[in-house]
């Protein structure tokens, strides 16, 4: 009988109600499959669980959003036990990129299909991201908005925190170093995938299995500029600016003079100076 672990977390927005994890095992059981569920409590938790993996599963479903799914692959740490999606947090980016169903009986039947495919991840140090690392503008609002964060978290959590950072204005300057020369610029954008949380598009030609970054640098300063790009991006075609710029590459060293916030796959992930480096096939997920 093939067994899975379904991992949910009760705190992400629009999370499983126990009513829903019920009819998820049903699914299954009525499918001659079953189901173990761990229930997370808390940040770190579901990274603990997959950490210390008991038992071989079939797959690990994860039903929450990227920040579940992020620590689910750090929690695997490069081994390739299938990942399963039932899409529930605030942005599902993940989810969205790879076409998987929202509803959760369709996303259920390409979990039993168990059509898989391989993902390259970003490695930072002994951590993993699949979707994407940034520094300076967005670092600094998911900062301020996970500092405040409590119980169920929306896309209205951000919005507070991104006004004080365009308040602020303080966007120092970043030196981003990748294949064998320097740029500057005051944002900087690390790209495994091309969806982005909410309208946010930086780097659409971004592919998850090319064995490359799209590195996308913003270079003009101040609130004004952040303003401007934050625009664009929600409309960005490949159209090429005189202040943005585009590079592919599979190693990037980004620093600065200055604290400069740093985010990964939508958390925060402390401070420049980082080097981020492409490792292929490093996550199998389920796709439809
Ligand atoms: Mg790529």
């Amino acid at each position: 009988m093939p067994l899975y672990l379904l991992v949910t977390n009760p705190f992400s927005s629009r999370g499983l109600s126990e009513g829903q994890i019920g009819r998820v095992a049903a699914e299954f059981a009525a499918a001659g499959s079953h189901v173990d569920i761990q229930r997370t409590l808390g940040p770190g938790d579901a990274e603990r669980t997959t950490a210390e993996l008991r038992r071989e599963y079939a797959a690990i479903i994860v039903a929450g959003g990227d920040g579940t799914i992020a620590e689910v692959v750090n929690g695997l740490a490069g081994r390739h036990v299938p990942l399963g999606i039932l899409p529930r947090g605030t942005g599902n980016v993940l989810a969205k990129e790879l076409g998987i169903p929202h509803r959760i009986s369709k996303a259920i039947e390409v979990i039993l299909r168990g059509k898989t495919l391989r993902l390259d991840a970003g490695i930072a140090g002994s951590r993993r991201f699949i979707l994407m690392a940034s520094a300076g503008f967005d670092a600094q609002v998911t900062a301020l908005a996970h500092r405040k964060r409590q119980g169920r978290f929306g896309y209205a959590c951000f919005i507070i925190p991104m006004w004080r950072t365009l308040r602020k204005d303080d966007f120092p300057e970043i030196t981003v170093e990748m294949n064998g020369r320097k740029h500057e610029c005051f944002h900087v954008v690390v790209a495994n995938v091309a969806s982005y949380g909410g309208p946010f598009r930086p780097a659409p030609g971004a592919i998850y299995n090319d064995g490359e970054f799209d590195v996308v640098m913003f270079t003009g300063p101040g609130r004004w500029n952040m303003v401007r790009y934050g625009i664009l991006a929600c409309c960005m075609s490949n159209v090429p600016k005189d202040d943005i710029i585009r590079m592919r590459t599979d190693k990037v060293s980004l620093s600065s003079e200055a604290p400069v916030p740093v985010q990964m796959d939508g958390d925060p992930a402390g401070f420049l100076p980082r080097t981020f480096h492409v490792r292929r096939d490093e996550v199998t997920v389920i796709v439809p």
